[in-house]
């Protein structure tokens, strides 16, 4: 893997047990990524390359990436899709947002839903927010009590690592933006008619909890930053910024699993085609 490729990745990568501080992560860095026109061309080529090892990932059929993706209202989570999919075949992708539970999700753990979603093997599965939210919107909302939100760290820690040693490799994403940032994505909501449908009263009530929203990230991202589930801080503010660092990512990655073609067991020669 090219230099440049693991030092991203180092950079952005939050190492099990280190303390991630979000004050420290600069959403609009620039550093990573620094002429914009160079850095779009070169995510448009990142998502072909995804492409072509999304194929071999299908054609050998026995194992699945995951790709979470956690960030708050206006954060860009639709937008990485839309930026660093756009050229994978729709065939071995899906793609998951999560809402509220149902109140047949709520008769059952928190995971189950979130199970029943993972990606088959030979796919990608992109999760559009995930069971992180129940340490998230359920701790700043308190949703359940504090011993039982305790106990999901550990609880999503075990589940990751089941799916991981049955062959999923997870990526995980935080979409880091600013408070600024977010101001004038949600006034953009509000003064463009085609973003209207965006736009959720109850995203005015989260940015409230601003504060509170950052420390329950900072906290899960302490305890469930794994090695076989690591968590990544994407500078967000700039999307070109953010496209490009989780492209780079998503391809070393799949590069690193290396997908084969199947072996088949007769020689082309001994057919003709009639
Ligand atoms: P959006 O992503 O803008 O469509 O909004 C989805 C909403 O669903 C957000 O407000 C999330 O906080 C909420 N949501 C997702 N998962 C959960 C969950 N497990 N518990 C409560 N709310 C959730
Ligand atoms: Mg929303």
């Amino acid at each position: 893997m090219a230099d440049q490729e693991q030092d991203l990745r180092k950079t952005l990568r939050v190492e099990p047990g280190e303390k991630a501080r979000l004050k420290d992560r600069d959403p609009r860095d620039k550093t990573i990524f620094e002429d914009s026109d160079e850095t779009k061309a070169a995510t448009a080529a990142l998502a072909k390359d995804i492409d072509i090892l999304q194929d071999r990932l299908y054609a050998e059929g026995s194992r699945a990436l995951l790709v979470i993706l956690q960030g708050t209202d206006t954060s860009g989570k639709d937008g990485t899709i839309r930026g660093v999919f756009n050229a994978t075949g729709p065939l071995g992708v899906s793609v998951h947002a999560f809402g509220p539970p149902s109140r047949l999700e709520l008769e059952h753990d928190f995971l189950w839903r979130v199970h029943g979603a993972c990606p088959r093997r030979g796919t990608i599965g992109i999760f559009n927010r995930s069971h992180y939210e129940d340490v998230l919107v359920g701790k700043v909302r308190k949703l359940a009590p504090e011993d039982v939100i305790e106990q999901r760290y550990e609880q999503i820690n075990a589940f990751e690592k089941m799916l991981a040693e049955n062959g999923t490799t997870i990526l995980k994403f935080m979409l880091h933006i600013s408070k600024d940032e977010q101001k004038e994505r949600l006034q953009e909501r509000l003064d463009d008619p085609t973003k209207h449908w965006k736009f959720n009263p109850g995203d005015l009530e989260d940015r409230e909890h601003w504060d509170d929203y950052q420390e329950a990230y900072e906290i899960m991202l302490n305890r469930c930053s794994t090695p076989w589930a690591p968590w990544h801080i994407i500078p967000a503010d700039r999307k070109w910024v953010r496209n490009a660092a989780i492209a780079t990512i998503v391809k070393a990655t799949l590069e690193e699993m290396d997908p084969q073609y199947p072996e088949v067991s007769w020689k082309p020669g001994d057919f003709k085609v009639f």
